[in-house]
């Protein structure tokens, strides 16, 4: 057996810990409350539940293979062409079907760091050169990609809001930015959390490509949408991109239940507002009261907030976790002092601050 050697080194990517693991290794009989995936605390919407349950009794038929239906409302909602839309078993499968396209072994790829974990892993597994780029100032720091960029690089990736800080780039920058890219390079926005933005002035992906920027733009039921269990995402690009990616995918890489839900989600406009709102609200109560304990949150435009804590934040992690709140350690992304807490319901925000002021009194 003949493993290709740069795959020796990989292990699993490291997920927050699941409610039932935090029960059974902590013993814990109360509530918990999970602020760790930046799940939405809503659910999913009572619209994508209820053709959920109409679609159950049609799984032993296979999917219509082009998700027609859904990749037109997509191109509508977006001012896109359906040929231009590309749906993955999560955006995460968008992003791998954009490494089986695009690069080869020792080709480069451009990547902030830190950054969302699985652009590095998916380079990794493609045995591509990983540039990584510091952040400047919490954000994508554009002029080091720019001269970072060689004959040899195929994708830069911007999370936008960029995880974890949920910092975003204004639409002035973006556009100087692609201005100056050498051709043959894709840049990939992942607006995994776009629907959180509300910055006047962030940048909207679409619009570059709308306006022929060689950008792939990757969006996701997973987080406003409420459906990160069923797995489903995509990605709108050129289409003669769009075209490759639709052939190397495998026939019905996305199930039928998520197809459905996903269509049903999409057409809940108020289930999307409520969402919004509840995160709004949750983002600014977590900043304020974050800054009024001393600490340093990063401002986001995300549905979570990246505290600097000033202090190693494992036992801060550790003690959450003993009251029933799982939050996300940032070890694995370079921030040791750091924790990234996804924005709640009230009373879950209301209660980890609240654990953390008296956590806090107490040191
Ligand atoms: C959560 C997240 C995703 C979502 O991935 P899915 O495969 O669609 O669930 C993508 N990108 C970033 C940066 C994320 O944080």
């Amino acid at each position: 057996m003949e493993i290709k050697p740069w795959l020796r080194e990989l292990s699993p990517y490291p997920p927050g810990k699941s409610l039932e693991e935090v029960r059974r290794e902590l013993g814990l009989t109360g509530p918990i409350y999970k602020l760790a995936s930046n799940e939405n605390p809503l659910g999913p919407s009572p619209r994508a539940l209820a053709a959920l349950k109409e679609a159950l009794s049609r799984v032993h038929q296979y999917p219509e293979a082009s998700y027609r239906r859904l990749r037109e409302a997509l191109a509508a909602r977006f001012g896109v062409l359906p040929e231009m839309v590309v749906l993955g078993n999560g955006s995460n499968e968008v992003l791998d079907l954009l490494f089986k396209a695009l690069v080869s072994p020792g080709d480069e790829v451009l990547m902030s760091e830190p950054s969302f974990l699985m652009y590095e892993k998916l380079a990794q597994t493609a045995g591509a050169r990983i540039t990584r780029i510091p952040l400047h100032k919490g954000r994508h720091h554009l002029a080091a990609f720019l001269k970072a960029s060689g004959p040899r690089t195929r994708m830069i990736f911007l999370d936008h809001p960029h995880n974890p800080t949920g910092s975003v780039l204004a639409a002035s920058e973006l556009k100087a930015f692609l201005e100056e890219l050498p051709s043959g390079v894709l840049v990939v926005i992942d607006e995994a959390y776009g629907e959180f933005v509300r910055d006047p002035e962030a940048a909207r992906g679409v619009e570059f490509l709308q306006a022929g920027y060689p950008v792939a733009v990757l969006r996701t039921f997973s987080k406003a949408y409420g459906l990160a269990g069923l797995r489903i995402g995509y990605g709108l690009m050129p289409e003669e991109l769009a075209r490759v990616l639709n052939a190397i995918r495998q026939p019905f890489n996305v199930n039928l239940l998520a197809a459905v839900a996903a269509e049903a989600a999409l057409a809940d406009e108020e289930h999307l507002q409520r969402t919004q709102e509840l995160t709004w609200e949750g983002r600014d109560f977590l900043l304020r009261e974050l800054s009024a304990l001393g600490l340093k949150p990063y401002p986001s435009q995300a549905n979570f907030v990246l505290v600097d804590c000033g202090r190693p934040a494992r036992p801060l992690y550790e003690a959450l976790l003993k009251r029933g709140l799982i939050v996300r350690p940032m070890e694995a992304y370079g921030f040791p002092e750091a924790l990234r807490i996804s924005v709640g319901l009230p009373e879950e925000n209301q209660a980890l601050v609240a654990a953390l002021r008296e956590m806090l009194e107490k040191a």
